[in-house]
């Protein structure tokens, strides 16, 4: 079948599409085109190659509020899955071979590598070869997101779904979570299954808990899987607050100011004030001045800001990732590389441009025009 009919296009709208917005690219060798960014007709990361498809994966709305957002979204039961803070990527096998599709439809060699073996897929492919593993990879050593989790010390997969790989079309979600289970691959928790009244309750009690534990929040899906919402605790929005604002200069400011937002519906809905409010108003106001106080620090005493990864791989494995980022232009800088039994152990620092001149040009008493 011709490409644009496995995107459901027709063929002058796919074609136009194809020239304008997928870029050429390669799996491993493999020829391939990818669709790098937001688009309005096809999800970012869908790729063709070798005749198939690969979907992107569909972008998650957000809601600010509970109550409404999940009466206004859902129009049945609501299953709750926890929200795992890690990088996306859909595993599918083309031609024989499992590749790791990351959100923009790069292959990461490194994590193409690291989920063959973490997960075995072999038997789910050849039982399930039309399917895609959506999976979240987590943990403290992960070249894209770190995020510690209790029972994860280096970097792990946590399944979140399972799509059909050309249509996108989920599998409902506890036929996906039965599916996941048996293949023994490790899956992000299920939190619970609500009626429409009771569900802000139940995923409002589920926040507060994951906020006490200092995760990232919850994804509510219908039960058929198609349907999707996000929410995220106040310890996420002012994690990522904290992060954004140690490269203030790189991070754009509707980044801060639609976590900044998140924060204020979250206290009117909870009804806040007194020390309640004050307590929240005292921690954003650190997440914000925090970093960046101590990023003019680094800077003002010849240090450089970014952001600081810790692989832990085969040397060959890791060395892919080096390259396979430095083709990406990511100003690399190796920090510590070292040998722990047949791992290799490299930290490095993705270099942000900005931050470091900008910060500099202002320590040194330029006027600032903005
Ligand atoms: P987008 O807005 O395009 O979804 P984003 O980077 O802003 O991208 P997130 O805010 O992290 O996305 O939320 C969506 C992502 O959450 C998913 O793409 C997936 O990688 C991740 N995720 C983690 N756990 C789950 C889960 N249980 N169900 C669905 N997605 C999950
Ligand atoms: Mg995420």
């Amino acid at each position: 079948m011709a490409y644009h009919r496995k995107l459901g296009l027709d063929r002058h709208s796919f074609e136009r599409i194809r020239d304008n917005d997928f870029v050429e690219d390669d799996a491993d060798g493999t020829p391939m085109q990818r669709l790098p960014d937001y688009h309005n007709r096809l999800e970012r990361g869908t790729v063709l190659i070798e005749g198939t498809v690969v979907r992107g994966f569909p972008k998650v709305p957000r809601t600010l509020v509970l109550e409404e957002g999940i009466s206004r979204y859902f129009d049945g039961e609501v299953v709750v899955e926890e929200k795992m803070d890690g990088y996306n990527v859909r595993l599918a096998r083309i031609d024989g071979e499992t590749y790791a599709f990351t959100r923009s439809g790069l292959v990461c060699p490194f994590t193409t590598h690291e989920a063959r073996r973490m997960l075995e897929p072999e038997a789910f492919f050849d039982a399930h070869p039309d399917l895609m593993i959506c999976v979240e990879m987590v943990g403290p050593e992960n070249p894209y997101t770190a995020h510690d989790y209790d029972d994860v010390d280096s970097l792990a997969p946590r399944v979140f779904d399972v799509r059909d790989r050309e249509s996108g079309e989920p599998l409902a979600v506890e036929e996906r979570r039965d599916l996941v289970e048996a293949h023994g691959f490790p899956q992000v928790p299920l939190l619970g299954r609500h009626d429409l009244q009771e569900a802000p309750d139940g995923v409002d009690d589920a926040i507060r808990q994951l906020d006490a534990e200092g995760r990232e929040g919850v994804v509510m899906k219908s039960v058929d899987g198609d349907r999707q919402l996000k929410y995220t605790t106040s310890a996420a929005n002012q994690g990522d607050l904290a992060y954004a604002f140690s490269m203030p200069f790189d991070y754009g400011r509707d980044f801060m100011f639609r976590r900044l937002l998140r924060e204020a519906f979250q206290a009117h809905e909870r009804a806040e004030d007194g020390e309640r409010f004050d307590d929240r108003a005292a921690a954003v106001g650190e997440a914000v001045l925090e970093p960046m106080r101590d990023a003019i620090a680094t800077v003002d005493e010849g240090g450089v800001v970014g952001e600081r990864h810790t692989v832990r791989a085969a040397p060959d494995v890791v060395e892919a990732l080096l390259d396979h980022l430095r083709d990406q232009h990511v100003a690399l800088e190796v920090e510590r590389d070292e040998r722990e039994g047949d791992d290799r152990v490299v930290t490095f620092l993705k270099r942000v441009q900005s931050t470091n001149d900008s910060i500099r040009a202002y320590l040194d008493g330029e006027a600032i025009r903005h």
